[in-house]
């Protein structure tokens, strides 16, 4: 018996074995704290490889049985912090692996005083840089795979020697954050074939919607339907339309937009949650909803007041007869930890992320899908902005630029933008398009990467006084009987002086 539960035992660990030599590589970013948040990019857009399987790790803790192993191993230091241990640097040293040095660190030759480039020049094309600097270095890493200058000198932004590469700088924004997005297809040997994929966002679609900005939304979602164009609607289902007592007018309040976005999921669009009201302590609309902007922090009990919005604002979703495929946080704005809960309702999310619980203020830019970032969301993009009101044209100049810089940086990249429809309704929507399909693009259903809520979805009584309160059925009971009455009562009396009458004429 013993022998057959042994047996058993070696052939379960046996598929467990095999099972795992076909699953992804290991990927470890290690960070000395003050690197942190660039590990936290690193790790999202490692996300993007399905090859690997990403996360970090603070060097005074990581294992170096894990270092050794690692299909990938990322070590991210500043100048100041101190030399690794020598069990880390001995693991460094056995690793035969892609190994990844980044940022800057006297024992990797940092020297104290610094290039600030002005000019990076990528895969034949060299764009200007905004407030980049990089160390100097006492010694050459390997050769240099793309160049950066300052004032024409030139000096190495990424280097490789075999599969030991350096990085310099913090990469995290902007250009040199998407040349190193696309860098990390070299550098994990996971040549994805090119392919470009756009997105469109109608973006916060509401309850107050109504007269010619639902025009102009119907407008814009038949243009896009008429075109093809697998476009996404952001809603949120609450409107709170002053500070103070609020009163929160509801998606079922207003069946002319009911009508328009039910019919708009019938020909492919997709719903995404934006949030329950957008809004903490302001107007709907102007507020972020799960982080408290004012005092850029967390806001207090974060997450039972984040479950209750999610369960409140899914129930009205429902209640409309809508269906959400993936969330949005009002103005990106959610720290990890909340990400991280956002996870049991939806495993996609749209838009930029905070990459620190320290500030709103800094949040990553993807320029591709991540298929799952460090706290697990798949993540679809958008890099290109919006158009705003009062400043179309170099709205859309910005994001056409925006558009460009992407395309020549990144070899399968995932542009959007989003768009108020009441601007002009459809009116940009003609402009942008085709100039976007123009530059070899494929518009992407934004459902396609989402699913249904992954939680059962149940009525959850109100968070704020409603704009038009629900009577009950029940309150109409004495009203039911009294008029039944009557009408019983009613028809008595006239049976009865029908058949008196009858009477009288038969005499
Ligand atoms: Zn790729």
């Amino acid at each position: 018996m013993k022998r057959i539960f042994a047996l058993a035992t070696a052939l379960f660990a046996n598929v467990i074995i095999c099972g795992t030599a076909f699953a992804a590589q290991s990927a470890l970013v290690l960070h000395d704290g003050m690197t942190e948040t660039f590990a936290n990019t690193l790790v999202n857009l490692l996300g993007h490889f399905r090859e690997y399987d990403a996360r970090t790790a603070s060097l005074d803790q990581a294992d170096p049985g894990d270092i050794i192993s690692a299909g990938a191993v990322f070590i991210l230091l500043s100048y100041d912090s101190p030399v690794p241990g020598e069990d880390i640097r001995n693991a460094l040293e056995k690793r035969s692996g892609i190994t990844v040095f980044a940022g800057e660190h006297r024992w990797l030759g940092a020297l104290p005083s610094q290039y600030e480039c002005d000019l990076v020049t990528y895969r034949g094309k060299s764009f200007w840089l905004d407030d980049f600097s990089i160390k100097k270095m006492s010694k050459t890493f390997g050769k240099t795979f793309v160049a950066m200058s300052q004032s024409s000198e030139a000096v190495p932004f990424i280097e490789r020697e075999g599969n030991r590469w350096m990085i310099h700088g913090a990469p995290m924004f902007e250009v040199p954050a998407w040349i190193l997005a696309d860098v990390l297809h070299d550098i994990l040997e996971a040549p994805h074939s090119p392919k470009r994929l756009a997105m469109v966002r109608l973006e916060d679609i509401n309850p107050s919607y109504s007269g010619e900005r639902l025009k102009r939304l119907k407008d814009s979602i038949d243009f896009l339907y008429s075109e093809g164009v697998p476009f996404s609607m952001a809603v949120f289902p609450v409107f709170i339309n002053a500070k103070g007592a609020p009163r929160a007018l509801l998606l079922i309040d207003n069946p002319p937009l009911l009508d328009v976005l039910i019919k708009a999921e019938r020909m492919g669009g997709t719903v995404i949650m934006h949030g329950t009201s957008h809004q903490y302590h302001q107007v709907s609309g102007e507020g972020s909803e799960f982080w408290d902007v004012d005092a850029d922090d967390f806001i207090p009990e974060e997450k039972a007041y984040f479950h209750e919005r999610m369960r409140y604002g899914l129930w009205l979703f429902k209640e409309a007869g809508l269906h959400p495929k993936l969330f949005e946080a009002p103005h990106y704005n959610m720290p990890l930890s909340l990400q991280r809960e956002l996870t049991q309702y939806f495993g996609t999310i749209a838009g930029s992320l905070m990459i620190s619980d320290e500030s709103y203020t800094i949040s990553q830019d993807f320029p591709y899908i991540i298929y799952k970032s460090r706290e697990g969301l798949t993540v679809l993009p958008e890099q290109l902005g919006y158009i705003a009101t009062d400043a179309e044209k170099m709205s859309i100049i910005t994001i056409l630029e925006r558009l460009d810089t992407l395309t020549s940086i990144v070899r399968d990249p995932f542009a959007c933008f989003f768009y108020h429809p009441y601007v002009a309704g459809d009116l940009y929507l003609r402009e942008l398009i085709p100039q976007i399909r123009d530059r070899g693009f494929e518009f992407a259903g934004a459902k396609d990467y989402g699913g249904d809520p992954l939680v059962e979805v149940v009525e959850v009584p109100p968070i704020w006084q409603l704009a038009f309160t629900k009577v009950p059925l029940t309150r109409f009971i004495p009203l039911f009987v009294g008029v039944s009455g009557a009408i019983v009562l009613g028809a008595i009396y006239f049976r009865q002086t029908r058949r008196k009458k009858r009477e009288m004429f038969r005499e």
